[in-house]
């Protein structure tokens, strides 16, 4: 079977989706949506993407030299699922048109756990979503968090997790968005969301987190506490985290210092818009206190880590692999997600 997959809403999370899409042979990308004729849209049409714009804007594109395929209703009638990857929010008003076509849909990290049938993270909950109509993809703080807790709970046991969480203050794109100088406590009475928002993948987790917005755009960074069940050493976790999928360890030897060393390798490396899909973890960072107590930080690519999770979550749904794994590692292989490196 091959699944016909449209994107509602083409920003920094939908068009990785869209060339995440073009890379698999069990799902085929019919169009996207935009509403504006910028140079995304620009560059989408010159590959050969179809595009979809509301009715009221196809006018625009014309002029602009774009041909449009039709309006976003079109677009609709012609899939079996939609990713929508609109702003915070938007998806929710857009679920009723969705429901009126028929289709299922898979929303993002910007909308409520209420809107779907299940929140979504392909290494934690995989089997849970086969065959469900809307899930929800976490957010990319959530993401990181419950690929690491996840590694560790089934590994050693999870007593309790503490994290602070230093937050990007925009995307890389995004002009209008701060801090440009502070620390913004995210908020300042605590908890943040990010612990609720981990509980609807894991519900069973004792977690408390805090978050800060930071100057910086690239990539946030989690300092996490954890409480392990078991009695570890340092090496027993860098063993685990080793062989997790979607998870890397970096060594401060190698020059991983910051979180602009874990960008300057992608780009090294040649990754399209140096997305780093796994969590780079600092490797050094790992540290066990009175046996049991366990300290590490990570950085996390907010624009493309979810990416995978959302190839992973429309086979779920439909049922193309049962497997949890076995769509992790056709994921993987298809966007060349490293198991370790070097
Ligand atoms: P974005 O603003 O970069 O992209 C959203 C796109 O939707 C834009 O192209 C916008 O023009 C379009 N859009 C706006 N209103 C629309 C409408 N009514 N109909 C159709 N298209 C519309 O946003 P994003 O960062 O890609 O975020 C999308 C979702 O992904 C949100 O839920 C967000 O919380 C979540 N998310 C974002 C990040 C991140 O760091 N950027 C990470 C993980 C999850």
């Amino acid at each position: 079977m091959v699944v016909n997959v449209v994107i509602n809403g083409y920003g920094t999370i939908g068009k990785r989706i869209a060339d995440a899409i073009l890379l698999q042979d069990d799902m085929k990308l019919i169009g996207i949506s935009k509403t504006k004729p910028d140079f995304s849209a620009l560059l989408a049409y010159h590959s050969g993407i179809h595009i979809y714009a509301p009715k009221e804007n196809i006018e625009r594109f014309e002029n602009a030299g774009i041909s449009v395929a039709g309006s976003i209703e079109d677009m609709l009638s012609n899939a079996d699922i939609v990713i929508d990857a609109t702003p915070q929010g938007v998806g929710a008003k857009y679920k009723p048109l969705y429901e009126k076509h028929g289709l299922k849909a898979i929303f993002q990290g910007g909308e409520k756990a209420d809107l779907v049938d299940i929140s979504f993270n392909a290494l934690c909950n995989y089997e849970k979503a086969l065959g469900k109509r809307f899930v929800r993809v976490v957010s990319c703080n959530t993401t990181a968090l419950c690929r690491i807790i996840w590694t560790l709970k089934t590994n050693f046991g999870v007593k309790k997790v503490r994290a602070t969480i230093v937050r990007r203050g925009a995307d890389p794109h995004e002009i209008k968005k701060g801090p440009i100088e502070a620390l913004v406590p995210n908020p300042v009475t605590l908890p943040s969301h990010h612990g609720p928002d981990v509980k609807t993948i894991i519900p069973d987790v004792d977690i408390v987190t805090t978050a800060v917005v930071a100057p910086v755009s690239r990539m946030h960074m989690h300092i996490v506490n954890v409480e392990l069940e078991k009695t570890v050493t340092a090496d027993d976790v860098i063993d685990a985290l080793d062989k997790a999928p979607r998870i890397l360890l970096f060594s401060e030897k190698s020059g991983f210092n910051s979180t602009a060393a874990f960008i300057e390798w992608a780009r090294d490396i040649g990754r399209k818009r140096y997305d780093i899909y796994e969590v780079p973890v600092f490797k050094e960072s790992i540290t066990v206190v009175n046996g049991n107590e366990l300290w590490l930080m990570y950085g996390v690519h907010q624009e493309a880590i979810v990416v995978p999770e959302n190839i992973d979550a429309i086979r779920a749904i439909f049922e193309l692999e049962r497997d949890g794994f076995n769509s992790i590692n056709k994921t993987d292989n298809t966007l060349r997600i490293l198991r370790r490196w070097p």
